[in-house]
């Protein structure tokens, strides 16, 4: 397993619960809820080894790590009904592979654009998180 303890993906500290909330394990990542919730429903499919790069996953992994991400949007689909999923994998420079998965809604923030990394601006009270993330399980 690749590991590296700098990483907040790896290692699971606060600067990961800061920005994220687990949602539940699938065969070869964990998903979290972002939570900035601009885009309701954000999410974010993380994979279960430090590897920078989906052309560093064998062919068989990477299609395990692409099922997740699908399993995912699906779930979101069915919660939520957004009119489009963006899908973003950057990651310059925490270099943990990771697809963030962004409903958008037609008239909605970004629509027609590409999402805002970060707006910081729509926080939810814990109960909200907890009733989002109980949607979006329930649909997995
Ligand atoms: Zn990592």
């Amino acid at each position: 397993m690749s590991f590296d303890e700098k990483c907040f993906y790896c290692s699971k500290n606060k600067d990961l619960d800061s920005l994220m909330i687990k949602i539940c394990d699938l065969n070869v990542s964990t998903v979290y809820l972002f939570k900035e919730q601009t885009y309701n429903g954000r999410c974010n499919v993380v994979y279960k080894e430090h590897k920078s790069e989906i052309t560093d996953l064998t062919e068989d992994e990477a299609a395990a790590f692409i099922n997740d991400v699908r399993k995912a949007a699906k779930a979101i689909h069915k919660a939520l009904n957004p009119d489009k999923i963006n899908y973003g994998a950057f990651a310059d420079t925490m270099k943990h592979l990771h697809i963030h998965i962004v409903p958008k809604y037609k008239g909605g923030p970004s629509w027609g654009k590409t999402f805002d990394m970060n707006p910081a601006k729509t926080f939810l009270s814990e109960e909200e998180y907890e009733k989002l993330i109980v949607n979006i399980k329930n649909n997995l």
